[in-house]
């Protein structure tokens, strides 16, 4: 048998999921010694992921990682198969018969669960589902939220909760020029909302926002960030938390939160974002749709570094008809793929699939946030990648099989025999084109299709 990893037998591996995991996956197996070709499948007909979707659209910035994955797409060993579904218009054990690996790179798309009575009431809704319909995500695009309430609740201090709180605390002046998707920014100009309160479950020394997200807060044209001098006291184990140098990102929202309650009010602006803490939902109130949060309010308990909130019993109440809950992304199983319940992951080994007796299971890896949880910024991602990557390459000759693998060609004729549309690289480089062509004239980056029929369309 000819080795693996030649021009004569090339490594043949589908990456499932189009996000950064996905391309930096691609981008270390192009980049290795061995001769790959690598097929992307995407269940969306776009590309890039949480970079497209996922992002706000006021942090243009930080989508600038898609000139770097079209540098990698322009490699003649990258092949994308977009708008296909892995589990529903393709098996997994149909990739495994067309290809020597396949690695799961398919984000986490779910969310955790509070667990509180009335998590599912009209007006209680998870973050994912805001950011989604904001990015204009076909999923997402026809949901509808109620901003007519003058206060709006998100439950959660991490990246996503300063996103969510930051888009409903915009003028429309400053979303604008953003790549928001049209539906959201007509929406956002009607909406009441006046008080957005963030509320953590722990203390202001253990919120995970990063600093520039914070920071942010302190210089948004209508609206006016909130914190009492009184929730920033600290306990002993918080106060060596943050005397700690490896700890440096906490210790810069602690000084911001400090800042924020120094400031003087600026009674000019119309909104105020309130940061608060040690607060956790006990109850969502309401008949069918949401009326008021009873909170139960927390102290923390254990070791620094590994306190946890502990209701005290004192409860109080907020009346809110609007929630957001942003506790977290969790990814969802794929059919064929051995998948941890509890932590909403592909169980692994350095990213070699791992089945429930924690043996490999052969042929299957995974990276990014289904691998390892949803944690990490954009370029985390590189890393986690580059690992699996580099574990997929130490097991080529266990990889080498003796039935011939044929790769796209034997997708394309699963495809073609469900007469499934696939779309390659370039089909969506004419939708990316128009995307910017429309969204020059309204002064936009882009002005994204929000449904998939669309996009077909643009493709012909
Ligand atoms: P996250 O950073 O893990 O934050 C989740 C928040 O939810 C934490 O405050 C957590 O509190 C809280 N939480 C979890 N379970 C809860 C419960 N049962 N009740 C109340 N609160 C609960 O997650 P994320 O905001 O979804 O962000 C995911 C990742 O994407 C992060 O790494 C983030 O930095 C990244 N991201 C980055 C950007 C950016 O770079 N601009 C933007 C968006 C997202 P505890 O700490 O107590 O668990």
């Amino acid at each position: 048998m000819t080795n693996l990893g030649t021009d004569q037998n090339p490594l043949l591996v589908a990456i499932v999921g189009s996000g950064p995991s996905g391309f930096y996956a691609a981008e270390a197996l192009i980049k290795s010694e061995v001769k790959v070709k690598v097929d992307v499948l995407e269940r969306l007909p776009s590309p890039f992921g949480l970079v497209r979707s996922g992002v706000a659209p006021d942090h243009q910035k930080l989508k600038q990682a898609i000139k770097l994955y079209e540098k990698i797409a322009e490699s003649p060993d990258f092949n994308l198969i977009a708008n296909v579904t892995v589990g529903t218009d393709i098996s997994v054990k149909e990739l495994r018969d067309a290809y020597h690996a396949i690695i799961f790179t398919c984000g986490a798309e779910s969310d955790r669960k509070l667990g509180v009575p009335g998590e599912d009431l009209k007006g209680s809704y998870t973050a994912t589902e805001f950011v989604g319909w904001y990015n204009g995500h076909p999923d997402y695009r026809d949901r509808e939220f109620d901003l007519s309430h003058d206060i709006a609740v998100i439950i959660g201090q991490g990246n996503v909760a300063a996103d969510v709180s930051r888009i409903l605390s915009k003028t429309i002046d400053e979303l604008k020029h953003t790549d928001i998707a049209q539906h959201a920014l007509d929406a956002l100009a009607e909406s009441k909302i006046k008080e957005i309160h963030v509320i953590g479950r722990r203390g202001p020394a253990q919120a995970k926002f990063t600093p520039k997200e914070l920071r942010e807060f302190g210089e948004l044209s209508d609206c006016e960030p909130v914190v009492l001098e009184q929730d920033l006291l600290l306990n002993p184990e918080s106060e060596k938390e943050l005397e700690e140098k490896s700890n440096i990102s906490s210790k810069k929202i602690y000084d911001l939160f400090c800042e924020f309650s120094k400031r003087e009010p600026d009674t000019a602006k119309s909104k105020k974002c309130f940061f608060s803490f040690l607060m956790s939902p006990k109850e969502l109130i309401g008949d069918t749709t949401l009326e008021r949060i009873i909170f139960e309010k927390n102290k923390l308990s254990g070791e620094s570094f590994k306190q946890s909130a502990r209701g005290t019993g004192e409860t109080i109440e907020l009346e809110t008809g609007i929630l957001f809950r942003s506790i977290g992304y969790r990814g969802i199983p794929v059919e064929g793929v051995p998948f941890n319940e509890s932590w909403g992951t592909i169980p692994n080994d350095k990213g070699r699939v791992t089945d429930s007796e924690n043996n490999v299971v052969d042929q299957l890896y995974t990276a990014g946030w289904i691998k390892r949880g949803p944690s990490g910024i954009i370029g985390t991602n590189r890393a986690c990648s580059v690992e699996t990557v580099e574990c997929l390459i130490q097991d080529l000759e266990k990889l080498n099989s003796s039935t011939k693998k044929s790769g796209a060609k034997a997708i394309y004729s699963k495809l073609d025999i469900k007469s499934i549309r696939h779309i390659n690289f370039e089909d969506w480089k004419k939708v990316d084109t128009s995307e910017i062509e429309l969204g020059e004239v309204k002064d936009k980056p882009r002005e994204k299709y929000t449904s998939i029929h669309e996009m077909l369309s643009v493709i012909k």
